[in-house]
């Protein structure tokens, strides 16, 4: 079998509302149209893969329990939508208080972990977020990097979008309408 495409997408401010270190379940909160545009990418066969930095937990601010309970309830949410996420990968690092990693975005090795996984193709994969980090991967491992403009986003991480000829888009469902303008029809690769 043919390595996939995949949506590599980040969480916070991306999928669901960017609240700052979430570790109640119920302060989890659908961004709008996110689910749709899961749900359309779980259409076209194209898994989606969650990337996440949750430092929050070095900061010991949050468990892992209470990681896992959020994420939980991040795809519950998204199940009640008919969306589907294939797999969520987390860095709970932070420099400053665990030292360097190779996980926490920019760091590459949670996305080579999942290319390895789940035998993906990273150069006809998108890469999403409201951070410049969570783009940069792909100018690393190939394939379409696509920064979000939304609240939560940093005008210096919009800048470096703009400095780096990088697309933009208002929401996840515009990142995913320019993904599927240039993602290959199936059975052609
Ligand atoms: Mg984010
Ligand atoms: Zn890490």
């Amino acid at each position: 079998m043919s390595k996939r495409p995949a949506a590599f997408l980040d969480r916070d401010g991306t999928i669901m509302r960017d609240a700052s270190y979430v570790r109640n379940p119920n302060d989890v909160e659908l961004l709008p149209g996110a689910a749709d545009a899961i749900r359309r990418l779980n259409d076209r066969g194209v898994p989606v893969i969650v990337i996440t930095n949750q430092s929050g937990i070095a900061r010991g601010w949050l468990t892992e329990a209470d990681y896992e309970t959020v994420r939980d309830r991040l795809n519950d949410l998204l199940a009640a939508e008919g969306a589907h996420v294939e797999a969520t990968y987390m860095c709970p690092h932070h420099p400053d208080f665990t030292g360097p990693c190779d996980c926490r975005k920019p760091g590459t090795a949670l996305y080579r972990q999942a290319i390895a996984e789940h035998d993906l193709d990273p150069t006809q994969s998108v890469f999403v977020g409201d951070r410049w980090r969570d783009v940069e991967p792909a100018s690393v491992l190939g394939g379409l990097g696509i920064m979000l403009d939304v609240e939560s986003t940093p005008a210096a991480d919009l800048e470096r979008a703009h400095t780096n000829s990088v697309p933009i888009a208002r929401s996840l469902g515009e990142a995913i309408d320019k993904f599927f303008a240039v993602l290959p029809a199936p059975g052609h690769s």
